[in-house]
C-alpha cells in the first residue's frame, strides 16, 4: 500500500508556519527550507540498512554501526527542488545528485521535461526525489516515471506541502513510492496552487517575484 508520512515534529511545524507567512523574507525562507529538508531527511532515512564494523575509540576497540549498501541519490525536480536538495545534502554529504528539469505548462498544468541528468547506476541506489510542493502531482509523477524507465525501483518522495489532489494522482501513478511531507493542505486553486499553501516555492526561495 502507498504511504504518506506527515512529519509532525514540532520543529518542522513551527518552521513551516514561518514559511507560510507572506512577510517572511527570501533569505529566511531559503534557510527554513534547508532546515526543514534536514528534518524531513532524518525521517526519510530512518530505515536505511546498517552494517557493524570494528572501530578503535581513544580507549578501546569496539563494534559500531555504519550505513551499509550503495550511497543514496537525491533527485531534485528543478528549480524549487534545489531548496530541499541543499538541506538533504547537509545531512547526506556523500549522496549522489540527479536533476530533472520539469516545468508546468501554465495553460494545461501538464509537466514538460526540459532537462534530465542522473547517475548511471540509479537502478542500484535508493533515491529520494525532492520537490517542495505536491500540488497537481504532474511534475512528481512525470519525474518518477522517467526515473523508473531508467530502472529505479527504490524511491521515496519528499515535499514540504501536499494537496489531497496531488497525493491521489501520485498514488494512482506510483503506489509503490512513499511520500514524506510536513503537511497536507486543503485543496488547489484554479491555477494549481496549494491552499492555504505558502505561495510559489521557487519564487520564494530565489526571490524572483
Ligand atoms: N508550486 C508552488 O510553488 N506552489 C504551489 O502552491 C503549487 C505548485
Amino acid at each position: 500500500m502507498p504511504s504518506v508520512t506527515i512529519v509532525d515534529h514540532p520543529l518542522v511545524q513551527h518552521k513551516l508556519t514561518l514559511m507560510r507567512r507572506k512577510e517572511t523574507p527570501t533569505a529566511e525562507f531559503r534557510r527554513l527550507v534547508r532546515e526543514v529538508a534536514m528534518l524531513l531527511g532524518y525521517e526519510i532515512t530512518r530505515d536505511l540498512p546498517l552494517a557493524t564494523v570494528s572501530v578503535e575509540t581513544p580507549l578501546m576497540e569496539t563494534e559500531a554501526r555504519v550505513l551499509a549498501g550503495k550511497k543514496l541519490c537525491i533527485v531534485t525536480i528543478l528549480r524549487a527542488g534545489n531548496g530541499l536538495l541543499d538541506g538533504m545534502l547537509d545531512l547526506l554529504p556523500s549522496a549522489r545528485v540527479g536533476h530533472v528539469g520539469i516545468y508546468r505548462d501554465p495553460a494545461t498544468l501538464e509537466a514538460v521535461e526540459y532537462y534530465y541528468k542522473v547517475p548511471q547506476d540509479i537502478a542500484e541506489r535508493p533515491l529520494i526525489v525532492v520537490d517542495p510542493m505536491l500540488a497537481t502531482g504532474n511534475s512528481a509523477v512525470a519525474a518518477i516515471a522517467r526515473l523508473k524507465r531508467d530502472g529505479a525501483t527504490d524511491l521515496r518522495f519528499a515535499c514540504l506541502l501536499a494537496a489531497p489532489e496531488g497525493i491521489a494522482h501520485f498514488h494512482e501513478a506510483h503506489p509503490d513510492v512513499p511520500i514524506f511531507t510536513a503537511a497536507v493542505d486543503r485543496s488547489l486553486d484554479d491555477h494549481g496552487y496549494i491552499l492555504p499553501g505558502l505561495g510559489d516555492a521557487g519564487d520564494r526561495i530565489y526571490g524572483t517575484r
